[in-house]
């Protein structure tokens, strides 16, 4: 059978664990170990490990691992103006679902000089395989803040995600394949996601010609999101207004969550057009996949979405996990996406 190749391609959702010298293993927001020169050498150290990581258990799209950064969000927002780290508020975060130490937003955003180019430049040179980088999202980044200037959340979202949009376009030209844009938020403020929050994605992948991507989920697994995803009943579809906005919207991936949710698997055919990096990997659990139960969620997606277009992804970020956990998960995603391209007759 011939395919348009290539079929099946697996990936990450974006973050890995940290090595233990680096910051303190299985923590959201865990503190750096190193210091100074210290620091930029092991997050280096850790970017190339993070790499080699994923090659040697077979990734096909890699990524940095979010190495250099305390947080998905905070990395970004460490080299904005107008965002003050020196005045860290706790606020309630996700409608509250959990709280959280963030920085306060005093006055005018502003991104001086390019936040990310190094951290690509260094990746770029550590892996000749297709890279993505993942950026927070407008919506996502406007409820990490506690905005003291704005006070308008769609107002701070638009301003962040015209300077998204400067710093992806120089990660473009720095030679990345993926572009995603991560908005955990879009499956919480579904009104304002319709309103505002994909026309603000948008602005920040503006004029980008790479791949853009997306990714939505139901959080890292952290205690309070295994708890809220227990409210949500037995079928989510949280994705279901969404998908169709995406659908038609110009953001070429979407990254969802699949594995272990209550995710009804049909809502991914909302998503026509697109390339769909469905969740084969639980990252709020310990248990490794085995390949076949990663293939057995592969061919449920696969229903609804043709091979070309069916990315094997994780649900989530990887960062609180253990490393040894995240490698075992990683092979079993490639394994799995292996059984399904061998049943398929493609490469
Ligand atoms: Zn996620």
């Amino acid at each position: 059978m011939n395919q348009p190749v290539p079929a099946i391609e697996t990936t990450i959702a974006g973050s890995l664990p940290k090595p233990s010298w680096l910051a303190k293993p299985q923590t959201l927001w865990a503190p750096w170990q190193l210091a100074g020169e210290q620091l930029t050498e092991g997050k280096r150290d850790a970017v190339r490990a993070a790499l080699k990581m994923q090659e040697a258990t077979g990734v096909d799209i890699v990524g940095d691992g979010e190495q250099s950064r305390s947080h998905f969000v905070h990395g970004f927002l460490q080299g904005i103006e107008g965002v003050d780290f020196s005045r860290m508020k706790r606020i309630g975060i996700r409608a509250d679902r959990y709280e959280a130490e963030c920085p306060t937003v005093t006055g005018p955003v502003r991104r001086p000089r390019p936040v990310h180019a190094e951290d690509m430049r260094f990746a770029r040179a550590n892996t000749t395989r297709k890279l993505k980088f993942t950026l927070p999202g407008p919506m996502t980044m406007a409820d990490t803040v506690a905005d003291e200037h704005y006070r308008d959340r769609a107002k701070l979202a638009f301003a962040l995600a015209e300077l998204l949009n400067a710093e992806a376009r120089e990660l473009e030209a720095l030679g990345v394949d993926v572009i995603q844009f991560d908005e955990p938020a879009f499956n919480v403020f579904l009104d304002e996601v319709r309103d505002w929050g994909i026309a603000a994605l948008e602005r920040a992948a503006q004029g980008l010609q790479c791949a853009t991507a997306v990714h939505i989920c139901y959080g890292y697994g952290i205690k309070a999101n295994v708890e809220w995803k227990k409210t949500l009943g037995g079928a989510w579809r949280q994705y279901e207004g969404t998908f169709p906005l995406l659908a038609k919207s110009r953001i070429r991936q979407v990254s969802l969550e699949c594995a272990n949710s209550h995710v009804p698997i049909e809502l991914i055919g909302l998503l026509e057009g697109k390339d769909v990096l469905v969740g084969a990997i639980d990252v709020a659990s310990d248990a490794v996949e085995t390949p076949e139960q990663v293939a057995a969620t592969l061919r449920q997606a696969l229903k609804f979405v043709a091979p070309e277009h069916l990315y094997g992804c994780t649900n989530c970020g990887m960062a609180p996990m253990a490393r040894p956990v995240a490698e075992a998960k990683l092979r079993a995603l490639v394994a799995g996406a292996g059984i399904v391209r061998a049943e398929l007759g493609v490469k």
